[in-house]
């Protein structure tokens, strides 16, 4: 069996959600890397009964390691360390090497709080100084070490800022104790398909097709999730099941052709900044409120093809910026795929651009009307030299998830579109 660990975040802001946890799901990823399997991550404030209570539980789950982040400054309140100790059996004891590292630290710092009793800090951080017996030491990133103790389970705790917390936990992986600890770990694949516009259940009857058809099909681990409107599909195995997992892309790839966009990892994102290589794009928002343009300026190297955008919201806007015809949003409303085919040929001129994307919709949550009710949202693309995409969708949510949605969209009606100018058959329905 592999390797099991779990993860225990501390600290009160974590908990309430007053900062949002960073470090569960970045050591998450790094356990993934390893083949480490994570039993479960656990998130309590900075309460020692309470950060006993995670660690007994996940040691009575039966893991190998647990990893805990948060608690180790030098206040009352930081108490990880202690309660480590307590929970491994082992004494706290005075570092004296370590005391004088944090203390050589400190005088640095001192520099720069002239105003602070300094023999205070020093009491207040000899806490800091205190490990549990036997215990390996991670030297401080900011002022607070790191301990690992070794048994089962091994315990490594490290601080709750993840600037600190980063670099300490690839020092602590090179430990011989963390290797033993993580010595049952599988080597494991992982792959991802990412499809759009197929529903959750679409995609689970075919799943489910596939469990019946394909040999072997339990040793894949398959989760789906739905993440800006595309159909993530993340699949784990050990690398003897390559051939189960091709046969799974088979069946995929025969009953999904048309959805699945990616099949190595690659975002659209990724894909559009690809295609769009040596063209000028830009872009007409009204509903995502320069939403699109900013999620093609955050492609590397967008620099490079976005020329600019207008965000246009009231009717003499989308007439004096776009040269939007008034008669055009009288006849048809604003929110219509004439207006948008409209918006998109101004930002086209108006850029002198060979690219254009227009989106025009009702977000909400006021606006809605019985024929076009909150979240419908026109989109067109337009190719000075190829397709002209346009669609009306209605999509879910509130604002912010048909803002988030009708991004996704448009991404996808230019890659379509770019893929057109290449080769009419992406077209097809
Ligand atoms: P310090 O010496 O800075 O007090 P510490 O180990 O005691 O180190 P915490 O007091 O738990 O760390 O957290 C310090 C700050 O680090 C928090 O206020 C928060 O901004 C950030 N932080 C802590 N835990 C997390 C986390 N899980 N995700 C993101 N940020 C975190
Ligand atoms: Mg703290």
């Amino acid at each position: 069996m592999s390797a099991r660990a779990g993860i225990v975040v501390t600290g009160t802001e974590v908990l309430t959600g007053r900062v949002q946890d960073r470090n569960g799901p970045w050591i998450a990823d790094r356990l993934l890397e390893l083949g480490v399997e994570l039993a479960h991550i656990t998130i309590c404030g900075d309460r020692p009964g309470d950060i006993a209570a995670a660690l007994r539980f996940l040691a009575g789950e039966g893991t190998d390691l647990i990893v805990t982040s948060g608690g180790l400054g030098p206040t009352a309140d930081d108490m990880t360390v202690e309660v480590v100790a307590h929970f491994c059996g082992r004494e706290l004891v005075l570092d004296d090497v370590l005391e004088e590292k944090i203390a050589a630290i400190l005088k640095r710092l001192r520099a720069r709080f002239t105003d602070v009793d300094f023999d205070a800090v020093r009491a207040a951080n000899r806490k800091q100084a205190m490990v549990p017996a036997g215990a390996q030491i991670l030297d401080p990133v900011g002022t607070a070490p790191g301990v690992m103790v070794a048994g089962k389970p091994t315990v490594l705790v490290l601080p709750g800022p993840p600037r600190e917390l980063q670099p300490m936990w690839h020092t602590a992986v090179q430990m011989p104790g963390l290797q033993e600890a993580i010595a049952g770990r599988t080597e494991y694949r992982q792959d991802m398909v990412r499809m759009f516009g197929l529903p959750e259940s679409g995609l689970a009857e075919t799943l489910r097709e596939a469990q019946g058809q394909i040999d072997g099909f339990d040793r894949l681990e398959i989760t789906t999730c739905l993440r800006r409107g595309e159909l993530e599909i993340v699949t784990r195995y050990e690398p003897d099941a390559a051939p189960v997992y091709a046969e799974l892309l088979r069946v995929l790839r025969e009953h999904h052709a048309r959805q699945i966009f990616s099949e190595d990892g690659s975002l659209v994102d990724d894909q559009v900044a690809a295609l769009l290589t040596g063209r000028r794009i830009a872009t007409a928002e009204s509903c995502t409120a320069g939403l699109v343009a900013a999620r093609l300026t955050d492609i590397p190297g967008s620099s490079g093809y976005v020329a600019g955008g207008v965000v246009a919201y009231a009717n003499e806007a989308k007439s004096g910026m776009l040269d939007v015809d008034a008669e055009l949003i009288e006849t048809h409303g604003a929110v219509s795929e004439p207006v948008a085919e409209a918006m998109a040929r101004g930002a086209l001129r108006r850029f002198d651009a060979d690219t254009a994307v227009a989106t025009t919709g009702i977000a909400g949550p006021g606006g809605g009307t019985k024929d076009k009710p909150v979240g419908t949202v026109c989109f067109s693309v337009l190719l000075a030299d190829g397709p002209t995409l346009t669609r009306t969708l209605l999509l879910p949510g509130n604002r912010s998830d048909v803002r988030e949605r009708s991004t996704t969209v448009a991404m996808h009606l230019l890659r379509r579109a770019l893929l057109g100018a290449k080769d009419p058959a992406a077209l097809r329905d």
